[in-house]
């Protein structure tokens, strides 16, 4: 047996507003990694900022992960709810002399500032209470400061960044306890991922210069340092940080634009993480592969165009009643109505001849019209164009011979290119017309695979019915 720890990952998110994409893959990252060892995933809320944390938000988290499939282990921690512990390892640093009461006063340390800024000193407040004697401790109101190291220097050991070295002279001894007693969020989060054993932290690259802040406290406690893998944030196709100006932010907002989760996946961890050559892979390739040297160190561009063509070949080879759950779940996340239980059969049996070459949600519904629609399928202004009065006769005398004709593909096919040929014609030339006939539109499925999905009574009513509306004298032009 190795000695290494099982791998525990943690996504942590401010429930300050909904999942955007860049918390996505940061999530979608740490479910892989912790997937593909083995491992824990857990979540946690960053809750302690009061006045800036919602439930809303909180919720609007949790059904974006849920979208995505990003399940997580154990239940939702709240940190907020941990304070008192947070404050224990505070009053413990306290205790083992690592960290002091500082009484300095807001007027204090803006003079404090504003003299080093006059003499050309670095700015960075240095406590007088650092040393001070408790017995000369006033009874007033006190902050808990840590002491930071004041030679050598920090360096991070990241596995995406390589060694960040800061100068320990650059750091200041930062609060731990406010004068209220309550802990700051930085030491929050090195005691949470402490306790919840925490062995990867796997996040935006923003928080690197908080991992030396965090360093101190782990090191003080004498903690063992989790891998950092600090990831380099998405840009837009412009290269400029991804902004609302560049479309959607929400990572469910792509759920109501209707792609599919496992598309979405496959695209977010092609976000910054590579894998040789391959675009296109499966959940249980991503989770085999998945490793922190495969993530590069410059941003990656969000490209709308390969997330369609991914979700395209993922929505090829979904499994069909997962992929119709999936659309119901669309429908409800687009505000549109939900199918009826008829359309939702004809739709089941329409799926296989569909979804080959749909890249999102809205365009598997529009191949999948035919199926959805009910009589009279009235044609859309281009499909009207191929009912004009010539071909009302030809689709009435083609409905009595296919009256008897076995229903199959290959009787099908046999039946309709006599026919055609019967007229001087092709097949081709019949296809129109009978699109429109059959689905209202111009670009369709193939004819058989939609008369056999209609089935017999129904496509002799959609001909039937198109034969009749027909205008005399409305020629196709
Ligand atoms: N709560 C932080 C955020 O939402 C993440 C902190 C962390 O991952 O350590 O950006």
């Amino acid at each position: 047996m190795s000695s290494t720890p099982p791998v525990v990952t943690r996504f942590a998110p401010s429930p300050t507003g909904f999942l955007h994409i860049g918390g996505a893959r940061t999530a979608l990252f740490n479910w892989l990694y912790a997937r593909g060892h083995g491992g824990t995933f857990l979540l946690r809320i960053e809750d302690t900022d009061r006045a800036r944390s919602t439930p809303e938000a909180t919720a609007a988290i949790l059904q974006g992960l849920d979208w995505l499939g990003l399940d997580h282990d154990g239940d939702v921690i709240s940190q907020f709810d941990r304070a008192d512990r947070h404050a224990e390892v505070a009053l413990d640093l306290l205790a083992q002399g690592k960290a002091y009461k500082c009484f300095s006063t807001q007027d204090e340390i803006a003079a404090f500032r504003e003299t080093a800024k006059a003499e050309g000193k670095s700015t960075l407040f240095r406590s007088p209470w650092r040393d001070a004697d408790p017995s000369t401790h006033p009874d007033a109101p006190y902050v808990v400061r840590i002491k930071a190291p004041q030679n050598g220097a920090t360096v991070i050991r990241d596995r995406v960044q390589g060694d960040v070295t800061i100068r320990n002279d650059q750091l200041d001894d930062m609060v731990l306890l406010r004068s209220d007693g309550t802990p700051v969020y930085m030491l929050a989060v090195v005691v949470d991922d402490h306790d919840m054993g925490v062995t990867h932290v796997i996040r935006g690259d923003d928080h690197l210069n908080n991992a030396a802040r965090q360093m101190m406290i782990y090191d003080a406690m004498g903690w063992d340092v989790p891998v950092w893998a600090h990831i380099p944030l998405i840009h837009g196709p412009d290269g400029k940080k991804l902004s609302k100006r560049h479309g959607a932010l929400g990572a469910q907002e792509y759920q109501a634009m209707g792609y599919p989760a496992a598309g979405m996946r496959n695209y977010l961890a092609r976000l910054g993480w590579s894998h040789g050559d391959d675009e296109f892979f499966t959940d249980a390739q991503a989770q085999d592969w998945f490793d922190l040297d495969g993530i590069g160190k410059s941003p990656a561009r969000f490209d709308l165009k390969k997330l369609e063509n991914l979700c395209g070949q993922h929505i090829a080879i979904a499994e069909d009643a997962a992929l119709q759950k999936e659309l119901h779940a669309y429908l409800n996340a687009a505000g549109l109505p939900a199918l009826t239980e008829a359309q939702d059969a004809c739709l089941a049996a329409a799926l296989p001849y569909v979804k080959e070459r749909a890249k999102t949600f809205p365009d598997l519904l529009e191949k999948a019209h035919f199926a959805l629609v009910s009589r009279p399928v009235l044609p859309d202004e281009k499909a009207a164009k191929s009912l004009g009065a010539d071909t009302c006769s030809i689709l009435s005398e083609l409905t009595p011979q296919l009256q008897n004709v076995n229903w199959s593909r290959n009787d099908l096919e046999a039946t309709l290119n006599s026919f055609a040929e019967g007229l001087g014609t092709t097949f081709g030339k019949l296809a129109a017309p009978l699109r429109a006939a059959l689905a209202g539109r111009s670009v369709t499925p193939s004819v058989f695979d939609m008369m056999m999905v209609l089935g017999r009574d129904e496509t002799l009513a959609r001909l039937d019915d198109a034969a009749t509306r027909a205008p005399a004298g409305d020629v196709a032009g």
